[in-house]
């Protein structure tokens, strides 16, 4: 039997029109127009693809859009002067500096020079603590975006085993965290390159989450049958054929591991269009929480 395949494309089309409808409400009553400032160094071709995604959704939500495509000659001082001024303007209800940076700029000062409530991207210290000891404050938006595609799909995390393929500060982490909550319950497993029997772990899995960044790694053998699969990876792989010359995959063998699980979300349309989706999301909240001061 084949695995019913979420459709993240659609799930973050109705997650971006409602944000729009209060994306507009808020601005008729109260006066506040949603705001974010993308921030993108250099010409980085996944980057510069992830950056028109993003302003292609602040448009379709009716979100102010601040762009700033700078050179990859900036410098990191350049960078920090522009961070200040849009952390003292009052319109900027969020700041996002597209990862990676340069090589001859610190990321993780960036981060820090952000002011916390400006911090859609929930990467500074004061969102991670926040997040770990569940206070209010901003989620990163791919762990939160496979939350709602779970959410969505019916899957129950309530009991299950979780065991989440990956420890990146911006994914495998924060998800692992986040799915150990009450709130989800999940039990939870984080595996790494020091893991020693991965397949060992992943079959234990009800909910599999790949975050690894290495192509279909996760091979039909690796899944407990009955599995739900969740394909967070975003690869590019040399395809000849292809008019650009590469196509993306995913960190799951996509179509031997569909035969197996019960949910597999695809690569593309899968976890992608929920990562902007939550962004937006962020950002309204930002928004909201001005209007509120
Ligand atoms: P990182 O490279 O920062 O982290 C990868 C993690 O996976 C590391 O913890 C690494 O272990 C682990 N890992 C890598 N290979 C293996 C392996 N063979 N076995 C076990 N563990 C392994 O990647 P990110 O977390 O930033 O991204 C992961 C993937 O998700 C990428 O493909 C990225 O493009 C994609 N992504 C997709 C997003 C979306 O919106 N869909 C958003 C963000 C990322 P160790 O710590 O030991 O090195």
């Amino acid at each position: 039997m084949s695995a019913f395949v979420i459709d993240g494309f659609s799930i973050a089309a109705s997650v971006r029109s409602r944000i729009t409808s209060e994306v507009s409400l808020l601005k008729e009553k109260t006066g506040v127009h949603a705001c974010l400032a993308v921030i993108l160094v250099g010409e980085n071709p996944a980057s510069v693809s992830y950056v028109t995604g993003k302003e292609k959704a602040l448009a379709e939500t009716g979100m102010i859009d601040r762009s700033y495509r700078l050179p990859e000659s900036t410098t990191e001082d350049e960078l920090l002067g522009l961070i200040k001024t849009l952390n003292s303007d009052d319109s900027v209800h969020g700041i996002l500096v597209q990862l990676p940076l340069p090589g001859h700029i610190d990321e993780s000062r960036v981060i820090m020079s952000i002011v916390p409530e400006k911090d859609v991207d929930g990467f500074h210290p004061v969102n991670v603590g926040n997040m770990v000891i569940e206070r209010p404050g901003f989620l990163p938006c791919t762990p939160r975006g496979v939350l709602v595609l779970l959410r969505e799909a019916g899957i129950e995390t309530k009991g299950a085993h979780a065991v989440v393929v990956g420890r990146s500060n911006i994914v495998g982490k924060p998800l692992s965290i986040l799915l150990a909550r009450r709130e989800y319950n999940a039990t939870v497993t984080v595996c790494h390159t020091g893991t020693r029997n991965l397949p060992e772990m992943t079959r234990q899995a009800d909910i599999l989450i790949a975050a690894a960044g290495s192509p279909a790694m996760i091979t039909a053998g690796m899944v407990k049958p009955g599995a739900a699969v969740i394909d967070v990876g975003v690869n590019r792989v040399e395809d000849p054929a292809a008019k650009k010359g590469f196509r993306l995959c995913g960190d799951v063998d996509f179509g031997p591991v569909s035969e197996i699980a019960s949910y597999i979300t695809p690569v593309p349309r899968g976890v992608g269009p929920m990562t902007i989706a939550m962004l937006m999301e962020n950002t309204l909240q930002a928004a909201k929480n001005t209007a509120e001061k």
